[in-house]
């Protein structure tokens, strides 16, 4: 196995900011695992199928292809060979994936394709079942925290930036309804893996949470090579 950083936490805690600043400075590849549950997600809405209707689900998951590959240091996200990295970051993705993120045979098809990215490759993965589920041996794990409401005002600020248009109400909203969901789900819950490091983001800038974090995996760099 190559080495493997494990980063997981609630939406909008800054895992995804913070991991692709760490890949830079410690040269390890970033993988976005919410990416390939968003693509599933993206293609049962288009194709009409709703989280419940687990036959068709099925089916879908049958003739999937989710490929995640690297494009100038950037995650570009290919759904059925088209290039979707943009499409799986609106609102109706938002809103829709926890429910399908929950669902155990979207989960059976998805990790293998995460553990096998492990293997030979020295990364950082983030999601909410890395260090329990994805990578239980993983070298290091960090469980990246936030309060709600500043979570939700990160994810407002984002869409105001992309020029989509919610409520900072609607937003909080939909970030809590998320955190039930992925936290109370039977399958893979969110949780603190018992060995990972707790950092709390909620009054720390990004360039604090990447710095404590990037001294985490250089002293345990310095262990292993002991
Ligand atoms: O991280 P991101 O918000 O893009 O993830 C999208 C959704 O995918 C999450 O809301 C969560 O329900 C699901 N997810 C998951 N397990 C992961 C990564 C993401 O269930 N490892």
């Amino acid at each position: 196995m190559g080495f493997v950083v494990a980063v997981d936490g609630p939406a909008g805690s800054g895992k995804g900011t913070v991991t692709k600043e760490i890949a830079k400075r410690t040269n390890l590849i970033n993988v976005d695992t919410g990416a390939m549950y968003r693509s599933v997600t993206l293609e049962c809405i288009n194709n009409d199928i709703s989280s419940t209707d687990l036959e068709k689900i099925k089916q879908i998951l049958e003739n999937i292809d989710i490929q995640l590959i690297r494009k100038d240091g950037n995650q570009i996200v290919l759904l059925n060979g088209k290039d979707v990295t943009k499409e799986i970051r609106t609102p109706k993705v938002d809103s829709e994936v926890a429910k399908f993120a929950a669902i155990k045979e979207i989960r059976d098809k998805v990790t293998p394709i995460q553990q096998k990215m492990g293997e030979d490759l020295d990364i950082i993965m983030e999601g909410r079942d890395i260090g329990t589920v994805v990578f239980p041996n993983a070298d290091v794990k960090i469980f990246l925290d936030c309060s709600v409401e500043e979570r939700a005002r990160r994810r407002y600020k984002q869409n105001q930036e992309k020029g989509i248009n919610i409520s900072y109400e609607e937003v909080l909203e939909s970030i809590i309804k998320r955190h039930i969901l992925e936290t109370t789900r039977e399958v893979a819950p969110l949780v603190q893996p018992k060995d990972a490091k707790y950092i709390d983001s909620t009054n720390m800038s990004i360039e604090e949470v990447v710095n404590t974090i990037v001294e985490i995996i250089n002293a345990k760099k310095l262990e292993i090579e002991k």
